[in-house]
């Protein structure tokens, strides 16, 4: 391999990945893209240095951040998903038929655009579903102004540098929480906590205020080196991190979803903590 990618994300600890062919490379109005072909994880999207997704390993991170809330909830009919231009996560949320509207808040249309052409195996024809409503947007702007509530508000962020900082404030949170419907569920991309905890501890530390059940679960996903990733929880339906398997495979058989990572037994374990992630939602 003569070319690398260096992710740089983390000050004492890089990772690269072998470079086999660059299909795209730009800078977009908000931040550096370059999507290239990798051996062992498929077609990669990283931005700004930091890698988003990848075709061989995109399923965990989306299948857990879409199913989990969305099965939790039991009748979900309005998503939001703020970020995820390269539109995954969009594809997992329009399998389930109950959703009637899927609206997507993106700051970067380049992202979605170059998504569409080279990343079809991860976006399918979500862009295309006339459920997904996309905006081109802040996602602090759009949650501070719309009148719109949702049942369940994914936050499919990218890492808290750059134009994602703000999906990491108060005035973000607070703002999902106001358009969220009763009883509704916000869940978020909080990063890899071994080396990223105090990213989590922020999260949790908001989210304790603004909800009456603020948690997090986890998943290991290949591509986010560093051990397991965890996504923040919080709703103020308190039952709605507590849904029993038997109640939870009912609704994933009536949804008719073919998964690769989420069962039901999966989505009530990734709620079981270590200690070292514990301590850091405290
Ligand atoms: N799965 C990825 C991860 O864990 O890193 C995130 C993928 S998705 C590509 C992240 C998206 O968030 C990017 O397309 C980026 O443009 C978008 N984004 C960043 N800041 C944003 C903001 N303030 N409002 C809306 N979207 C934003």
């Amino acid at each position: 391999m003569n070319d690398w990618f260096e992710e740089t994300l983390h000050p004492g600890f890089h990772s690269r990945l072998g470079i086999e062919q660059v299909l795209h490379e730009t800078k977009t109005e908000h931040q550096h893209l370059v999507i290239f072909d990798n051996p062992e994880f498929g077609r990669v999207l990283a931005l700004d240095g930091v890698v988003q997704t990848t075709e061989r390993d995109e399923f965990i991170y989306h299948e857990m951040l879409a199913h989990v809330p969305i099965l939790a909830h039991g009748s979900a009919k309005n998503v939001l998903i703020i970020g995820g231009g390269d539109g995954g996560m969009l594809e997992e949320v329009l399998k389930h038929r109950g959703v009637e509207a899927a609206v997507q808040v993106e700051i970067d249309d380049t992202v979605v655009e170059l998504s569409k052409r080279y990343l079809r195996a991860i976006c399918g024809d979500a862009y295309e579903d006339p459920r997904t409503e996309l905006v081109i947007a802040d996602g602090v702007e759009f949650v501070n102004q719309t009148d719109r509530r949702f049942d369940v508000i994914i936050v499919d962020s990218t890492d808290p540098i750059g134009p994602g900082e703000v999906l990491f404030g108060e005035r973000f949170y607070g703002g999902c929480k106001s358009c969220l419907a009763d009883g509704g569920v916000l869940v978020t991309q909080n990063g890899v906590p071994f080396v990223q905890g105090e990213g989590l501890t922020g999260t949790l530390t908001v989210f304790r205020k603004l909800f009456q059940s603020a948690s997090c679960y986890r998943a290991g996903v290949p591509a986010y080196i560093g051990g397991d990733m965890t996504f923040g929880w919080g709703s103020d339906n308190t039952s709605l991190a507590d849904v029993g398997v038997a109640a939870l495979r009912a609704r994933f058989e009536a949804a008719g979803i073919v998964t690769e990572y989420y069962t039901p037994e999966m989505h009530k374990g990734a709620f079981a903590l270590p200690p070292y992630i514990d301590r850091l939602m405290k």
